[in-house]
């Protein structure tokens, strides 16, 4: 993901840069964007003049459409305020966030849930695929744990395991079904070697400190619990009692998406093809793995030379479960213009050019 700040004028660049979806500009040559949806009136190339009589004409209609939706749009309707032509982009947007996977729509979820802050302002989400085929949130196991070795991470999966805990005093949405995210609380279990055993250690100290619920098991424990397991040159295992487990990717990615549009979040279809960033592929599985090589940990806030824009991408495995507490501290960086909640300063930009890794320890 990646966010552009009020730009009115980037728009234009960005709808002169989508390649799917793209506005044709035969077709449309002047878009007046209301605060209750999009009028679109037509100047004739072919005459140049202006059909007067067919604007009215058509504003009529749209305004008496525009009219029954408003009675329609009583809590749980349906209809999104904002929503347009899904394919075409509006004329101008505050805050443009380009990729609508879990990380985009949960920065457009808070962005909209701090309205107090942002009252009014127009928050849009590209994507290039709807089928979110090559998507890393929809290809990812759907795994949540707490146990890793930088109190960053740490507490980026207490906080999104309380958001995903309590997912509908969130994401709920009136007159619409609840958010059941299947999360099955299961715990992960780390099993260490003799060589590594005082880096599990550590890590659990860290853990514990952070305010982690994990327990270390000696190997006769960890035969009495998992019976099936062979602890053959296994000297200590750690043990997650609660905020870990798995749960249902598609549906986290919806929920955010869902809500958000609730709150007025726009969407369109399209490629930002303008955007040019350097990627490897190191390995595949299901899908692209969005690995940072640099230290394995997402990047996030602001570009390092252009102050509106930012990134929060690179999660290396991590960006689902994170993905709650990573969209408020963007949204917090965008709005409030510093971190409130967690201090992910870490992660910025700023260490690669530093080199500087935040190194994670505890990668699966
Ligand atoms: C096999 C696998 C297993 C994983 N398991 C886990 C796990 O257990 N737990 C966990 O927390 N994480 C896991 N992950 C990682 C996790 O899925 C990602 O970190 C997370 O989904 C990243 O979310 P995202 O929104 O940044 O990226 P994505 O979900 O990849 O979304 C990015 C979106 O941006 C769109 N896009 C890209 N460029 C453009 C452009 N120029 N214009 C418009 N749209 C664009 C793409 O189409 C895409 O839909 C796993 C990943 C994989 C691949």
């Amino acid at each position: 993901m990646c966010a552009w700040r009020r730009l009115h004028g980037s728009v234009r660049t960005l709808r002169g840069s989508l390649t799917r979806g793209s506005l044709t500009s035969t077709a449309v040559t002047k878009r007046h964007q209301g605060p209750c949806g999009s009028l679109t009136f037509c100047q004739s190339l072919s005459t140049g003049g202006f059909l007067r009589s067919d604007f009215i004409k058509d504003l009529e209609a749209q305004l008496a459409a525009m009219r029954k939706k408003a009675v329609d749009a009583l809590p749980g309707s349906s209809w999104t305020p904002f929503q347009i032509n899904p394919n075409l982009p509006p004329e101008t947007a505050d805050i443009v966030i380009v990729g609508g996977g879990v990380v985009g729509w949960s920065i457009a979820y808070w962005l909209k849930q701090k309205e107090k802050l942002s009252r009014g302002m127009r928050v849009l989400v590209v994507e290039r695929d709807p089928t979110y085929s090559q998507a890393s949130t929809v290809l990812s196991a759907g795994g949540i744990r707490q146990q890793f070795s930088l109190p960053e991470n740490i507490h980026l999966s207490l906080a999104s395991a309380d958001f995903m805990r309590n997912i509908n005093e969130h994401l709920s949405v009136v007159n619409e079904d609840p958010v059941d995210l299947q999360f099955n609380q299961s715990g992960y279990l780390f099993l260490a070697s003799e060589e590594v055993a005082h880096i599990m250690e550590q890590n659990y100290d860290t853990q514990r400190f952070a305010g982690a619920k994990v327990s270390l098991l000696s190997p006769q424990q960890v035969k009495e619990k998992f019976p099936w397991i062979n602890t053959e040159g296994v000297v200590l295992a750690s043990y997650g009692l609660e905020n870990e487990g798995w749960f249902d990717p598609w549906t986290l990615l919806n929920a955010f998406r869902r809500k958000a549009m609730s709150l007025g979040v726009m969407q369109c279809f399209g490629e930002v093809a303008d955007f040019k960033y350097t990627t490897s592929v190191t390995s595949a599985w299901a899908g692209f793995y969005d690995y940072n090589t640099f230290d394995q940990n997402g990047i996030i806030g602001m570009h390092p030379l252009i102050n509106n824009m930012y990134f929060a991408t690179g999660f290396s495995g991590h960006g689902l479960q994170h993905s709650p507490a990573v969209g408020r501290a963007v949204a917090e960086l965008i709005l409030d213009g510093e971190f409130k909640t967690l201090d992910l300063s870490g992660f910025s930009f700023r260490r690669i050019l530093t080199q500087e890794p935040m190194l994670e320890q505890n990668i699966v």
